[in-house]
């Protein structure tokens, strides 16, 4: 709770400096009483002669010119963002058209309520644009803290309608998310492995209990979401076993050896490929990756058996 409030507080913070920026630092501080905005329901201080989320006007009086330079600059940030998201256009261009010869003729206000619209339209279906692309990653929220925390930070910035700031930690949210997924699919390839292996190691008789616990632990740290901490215990789950693996590999080679020998001494092919499995057995033993060693094991006893 209390670092969201923090984050609250910054956001506060940050959206003081848009106000300053925006010329308008007399009319919002922040003793003031807010109000919402009837036209996009922001709260915005009561004294407000416009609302600096949809630029409303409230107050007549208001610096016209000012704001359409403000629109302006916010619209050259906008449009780009637009285009990518493929934000239908409408009648934007035909808007800003509009206020160009309007500010020409030094009808400001007029030039505003085209600019206006021309915003007004486009903030609103940029947000909800992005605001459907961030509800793809609200399943991911489950996931890890971090991928939750860049969700509430991006989803509190969509609603302020800062863009800026939600890009850049959109952008990290799915980075974050991207890099899950794929612990995800490295853990869910590797526990089939495993498990095939197992299987395999059960075919040549070889208790696999101990092995199995080490797979269970692995699946507990996964149902936490860790998959990256459940992929290294599962690297491991055959250690337990290692003894047992050995001795039954070197059962299964005394019959590998008689087999080839036949083989080679009856001419048949198949010894240059049982001879073959057997060298990359061997490198996969040096190497201690005992699932590709029972692997090879399974092909050769497969070639042996044809
Ligand atoms: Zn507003």
């Amino acid at each position: 709770m209390a670092e969201e409030n923090i984050d609250e507080i910054i956001q506060e913070i940050l959206s003081e400096e848009k106000k300053v920026d925006e010329g308008k630092e007399e009319d919002l501080l922040p003793s003031e009483e807010l109000y919402e905005c009837p036209v996009c329901h922001h709260q915005v201080s009561e004294e407000a002669q416009f609302c600096p989320y949809c630029f409303a006007v409230f107050d007549e009086n208001v610096d016209y010119k000012m704001l359409i330079e403000t629109l302006i600059k916010k619209l050259k940030f906008l449009v780009p963002i637009a285009n990518q998201l493929n934000v239908p256009k409408e009648n934007v261009n035909l808007h800003i058209k509009e206020a160009k010869k309007y500010a020409a003729k030094e009808d400001y206000p007029s030039g505003y309520a085209h600019l206006h619209d021309a915003y007004f339209y486009l903030i609103k279906s940029v947000v909800e644009r992005f605001s459907q692309e961030l509800e793809k990653y609200e399943i991911m929220m489950g996931m890890n803290n971090e991928i939750r925390e860049l969700y509430g930070k991006a989803s509190g910035y969509l609603d302020e309608w800062d863009l800026e700031n939600f890009i850049t930690v959109f952008g990290q949210l799915k980075e974050k998310a991207s890099e899950l997924s794929k612990d995800l699919r490295e853990y869910l390839e590797k526990l089939e492995e495993v498990e095939n292996a197992l299987a395999i190691a059960r075919k040549f008789g070889i208790d696999t209990n101990k092995a199995s616990n080490v797979v269970d632990t692995a699946k507990d740290i996964a149902d936490d979401k860790k998959y990256s901490d459940a992929i290294k215990v599962l690297d491991e789950a055959l250690t337990p076993i290692k003894d047992e693996i050995e001795n039954a590999m070197g059962s299964f080679l005394t019959l590998v050896k008689e087999e080839v020998m036949r083989a080679t001494y009856s001419g048949k092919g198949s010894a240059k490929k049982i001879i073959r499995l057997v060298r990359e057995m061997k490198i996969y033993w040096d190497e201690g990756n005992l699932v590709k060693v029972l692997e090879k094991m399974d092909e050769i006893s497969k070639e042996m058996s044809k």
